[in-house]
């Protein structure tokens, strides 16, 4: 409760909730809650509630609605859970020897966005960076440095 405080003190709306379920007490029982209007940078948008808590965003469209999503430690774990689910889908990456067990090859490598595009251009839209590659033990990671800090 104490983030839904500070979100509202910060200008956030309450539009429904936001109070503890006095007939629970004593306990951390909370009132499904919905904000509207929480800053970006604020707690209850950047960290995990562990209660019934929505909160509600106005955006243009839904490329801001991405970036906003993206732009949490949600957005890494949500991006990883797509990649995963996106290569398993492609019967995983082939790079040399490893198959399906069906004996097929995966072809996930062929969506890859950096690994072995060394001195490439970045392919995320708008981005304008260079793949690099840092090798260490004989393992390479490619990385770009603009959009991959
Ligand atoms: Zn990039």
């Amino acid at each position: 409760m104490t983030s839904v405080g500070a979100a509202v003190s910060r200008g956030a709306r309450l539009l429904a909730g936001g109070r503890a379920v006095a007939s629970l007490a004593p306990g951390y029982y909370m009132e499904p809650t919905i904000l509207e209007g929480a800053a970006h940078d604020d707690e209850i948008s950047q960290q995990e509630q562990f209660g019934p808590i929505t909160c509600l965003y106005r955006v243009a469209g839904f490329a801001e609605a991405l970036a906003l999503a993206n732009a949490t430690a949600f957005g890494l774990t949500g991006a990883i859970h797509t990649v995963l689910n996106d290569a398993i889908k492609a019967g995983g990456s082939s790079l040399r020897d490893h198959r399906q067990t069906s004996g097929e090859l995966g072809y996930f490598q062929h969506s890859f966005k950096v690994y072995d595009r060394e001195g490439e251009k970045c392919t995320t839209p708008r981005c304008g960076g260079t793949v690099k590659r840092f090798t260490q033990n004989g393992r390479s990671t490619f990385w770009c440095p603009k959009c991959q800090k």
